[in-house]
């Protein structure tokens, strides 16, 4: 009901019998499953041509696993007619009809668990147990955005109006929750939706968008519309009439974007790159159980990854610390998501340059720790990296490789950690490791990142709990966060209005 309390959805717990079985059996359902084709959505109207786009499954990278349609300029002219059309009845419901829709989503999504981790299983690579946490943020997405706006004393008409058409464009490596966010964010403000999938997880938004439909959302307001990132592309997102565009990805695609048209409100979360500083206070045990899941969970492949680690002195020249590290990266299982005791799988793609310098190629001072390897003979599926030495301003502090490696370097105080990780470009997530509380407040204090972590992984935000954006170029635009308070008002026109008493 309106106004009720928000909690976290469970996710689901794999140490009971029957939900492995559960987990075994999306497996043999989705495992080489013959997918339909993928239509472009305008409106009531389904569009199966041009069949151009090809999926694939990093698992088994050459062959093409299904098709979509993607769309041309003359789809984008109709489907920006129809959402401004749209747009209008769907704010006239009101604010209780869209919480209401939105609380039929949480329902829908939770029904839907099993075929959109299965869904990613088969198009992204992704482990389950990081599949599954996708949903649950999903469902957390949904029922915290549909009270939020009544949470902070908004109401329908005079103080808060849409902005429009919102056009979203999430990316590949949470092929799930982050449509889904940005979606549903813009949708409780009454705005219509154009989402533009990522090209390489396609299957999994469309998904999402029959979840959302099943719901309640209508067709007209929430418009599936796969193309190439091209000229179809940057027809969408200069059309005066896009209110807003919600993009996650790379920086230079932010950039890129504003400069076809630069009076774009664009909100986006952009790259990082984040370190987790380990002082010589640390509960070591954790600090590296820590360390490897934010710098190998999805094989690297999140923003929020914990690429650098900042080692006191002391514990970067223990060796027992170093063999605990390479042990716990190394016992890893490396492989596909149909073993469902994979934990890093394959990343999204055959390196491209910068992923495979990464996990290639050392810069003068930098060893291997832990040498990253082919595994299976699949180019996507690559052992964990590990790479000492790493210089401060070196080619790997700067650079987002997003992919299973991580780097150390080494400091001898938590100022000169700070000093570090501040001097980067990015802002997105940080860590600490420390059990002093002194350190902690310092480091706290003087941290320039969005989401600055104590004694936790760096990824893996929780909605409401840890609200979600970073700082410096890991964000354009007003810098709110997703699965925060505020963030739905982003999508808002707002007046203060008064009446004589
Ligand atoms: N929200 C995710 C996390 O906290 C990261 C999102 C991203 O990689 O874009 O790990």
């Amino acid at each position: 009901s309106p106004g009720s309390e928000f909690h976290n959805a469970d996710d689901t717990d794999f140490s009971l019998p029957a939900n492995r079985e559960w987990a075994s059996e999306i497996v043999r359902q989705w495992k080489d499953k013959s997918i339909e084709p993928i239509p472009i959505c305008v409106g009531q109207q389904q569009i199966l041509e041009p069949l151009t786009g090809e999926g694939h499954d990093p698992s088994k990278p050459d062959a093409i696993v299904y098709r979509y349609a993607e769309a041309t300029a003359a789809h984008v002219e109709n489907a920006l007619n129809v959402a401004v059309e749209a747009q209008k009845n769907w704010e006239a419901q009101g604010l209780a009809h869209r919480s209401h829709i939105l609380r039929q989503v949480a329902v829908e999504v939770a029904k839907g668990r099993a075929e959109s981790i299965g869904s990613m299983l088969f198009e992204a690579g992704k482990a389950i147990q990081e599949s599954d946490v996708e949903v649950s943020e999903a469902i957390d997405f949904a029922n915290y955005y549909a009270g939020s706006l009544e949470a902070e004393g908004w109401f329908d008409g005079t103080q808060a109006k849409a902005i429009g058409v919102v056009v979203v464009t999430p990316p590949w490596n949470f092929p799930f929750a982050i449509p889904c966010g940005g979606v549903l964010a813009a949708l409780m403000a009454g705005n219509s939706v154009i989402l533009k999938p990522a090209g390489e997880s396609v299957l999994t938004a469309w998904t999402m968008v029959n979840q959302l439909w099943r719901a309640g959302v209508p067709k007209d307001v929430l418009q599936f519309i796969p193309m190439e990132d091209g000229p179809v592309g940057k027809k969408l997102l200069s059309d005066p009439r896009v209110a807003a565009v919600v993009l996650t990805g790379s920086i230079q695609t932010a950039k890129l974007f504003q400069s076809w048209r630069p009076d774009l409100n664009l909100l986006a979360e952009t790259s990082g790159k984040n370190c987790l500083v380990i002082s010589s206070s640390a509960d070591l045990d954790l600090a590296i159980k820590d360390l490897v899941k934010g710098a190998f969970g999805h094989a690297g492949q999140k923003c929020s990854a914990s690429s650098l680690a900042l080692v006191d002195d002391e514990v970067y020249d223990s060796p027992k610390f170093r063999q605990q590290l390479v042990d716990a990266a190394s016992s890893l299982k490396v492989g596909v998501p149909w073993n469902a005791a994979s934990i890093v799988t394959p990343v999204i793609r055959e390196p491209g340059p910068e992923l495979a310098k990464g996990l290639t190629e050392l810069d003068a001072g930098e060893e291997w720790l832990l040498e990253p390897k082919i595994v299976d003979g699949n180019p996507c599926l690559w052992s964990p990296g590990i790479r000492i030495g790493v210089q401060p301003g070196s080619w790997y502090h700067r650079t987002e490789c997003f992919g299973p490696v991580l780097g150390l370097i080494r400091v001898t105080t938590v100022e000169e950690a700070i000093e570090i990780q501040n001097s980067s470009e990015f802002g997105l997530t940080g860590g600490i490791h420390s059990l002093d509380p002194k350190e902690i407040d310092l480091w706290r204090e003087k941290v320039e990142v969005g989401n600055a972590y104590i004694n936790r992984p760096t990824t893996g935000a929780i909605v409401q709990r840890q609200p979600f954006g970073g700082w410096k170029n890991s964000c354009i635009g007003p810098g709110s966060k997703a699965g925060g308070p505020n963030y739905v008002s982003l999508f808002c026109e707002w007046t203060e209005t008064e009446s004589p008493q």
